[in-house]
């Protein structure tokens, strides 16, 4: 097993990080994703540098949108987050959900706890409850730069929120109670129930009762607004476009960490309103 590998020897150990052991990347993904980050040092030192390198070159012929220099600084920001306060008591094996949901809130302005959740098992794609390095910048690819195909796909695991490759009544329910829902108003149960049944007939288009990738699809190529019908799972340009500023033009180690302070609110708007507008 590749923790084990890494222990016996520090020769071996330190030409497997650097890439020279084989020629498989995705070994070498692997591998250098396992280690803690306090096994693998952000420092300026030479080993460090090109440790981080060779990881960015490894994920950068895997993961679409993002040249090398672009995933070093992300792999660098990844560890930055990663040094935050943490448990002591639990191992770090890459961003945890709150610590993820966290980032998700304050660069991205996500405020929605369902679809942050959503947006937390999407990333974590082998589903070990944790976002590896190779996950977060695979995610961050589509949510920053995708195609619509990929932010549909991206999309629609987020709002199958019990992931059974089906988005059912139930789940638009549980999504749009908390999205639609404005401050100190009742819960619009009822009218949600309503709106429920007006997308599930707009949008289910082979007429199973629920929603199959292909049927959102279908409907997201008709009316793109509906891509984030469920609620806000994409950041806005204005968010992307400070974040990609900050780490790929400053770089995380040149400077303090700073995130961003604006706490803004659900600004899902009413699908309602969305249905009106075609
Ligand atoms: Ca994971
Ligand atoms: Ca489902």
């Amino acid at each position: 097993m590749p923790r084990i590998r890494l222990l016996m020897c520090p020769e071996k150990r330190r030409s497997l990080m650097l890439g020279c052991h084989g020629n498989n990347a995705s070994t070498s993904i692997r591998v250098l994703s396992s280690l803690r980050p306090n096994m693998l040092p952000v420092g300026r030192s030479k080993i460090s540098k090109r440790m981080v390198q060779n990881l960015a070159e490894n994920i950068c012929k895997q993961v679409a949108h993002f040249n090398k220099g672009e995933v070093e600084c992300l792999i660098r920001e990844f560890h930055v987050l990663l040094e935050e306060p943490t448990n002591p008591a639990r191992p770090i094996r890459g961003l945890d959900r709150w610590k993820f949901r966290g980032f998700l809130h304050h660069t991205f302005g996500l405020t929605d706890d369902t679809i942050m959740d959503g947006v937390f098992r999407t990333f974590d794609k082998d589903n070990d409850s944790f976002v590896s390095v190779y996950e977060w910048i695979e995610g961050l690819s589509v949510v920053l730069r995708g195609t619509l195909d990929e932010k549909i796909k991206y999309c629609f695991h987020v709002y199958d929120l019990n992931a059974d490759k089906y988005i059912s009544r139930e789940e638009m329910l549980q999504m749009l109670r908390y999205s639609l829902r404005l401050p100190g108003e009742e819960d619009p149960y009822d009218g949600i129930k309503d709106l429920v049944e007006i997308t599930l007939k707009r949008m289910d288009r082979d007429h199973d009762d629920r929603l199959s990738l292909d049927d959102f699809a279908m409907s997201v190529k008709e009316v793109n607004h509906v891509l984030e019908a469920f609620g806000t799972c994409i950041p806005n340009a204005t968010r992307i476009e400070t974040f990609e500023q900050r780490v790929f033009q400053t770089g995380p180690l040149d400077g303090a960490l700073v995130l961003s302070p604006v706490f803004s609110a659900a600004s899902v708007g009413s699908i309602a309103t969305r249905w009106q507008c075609d």
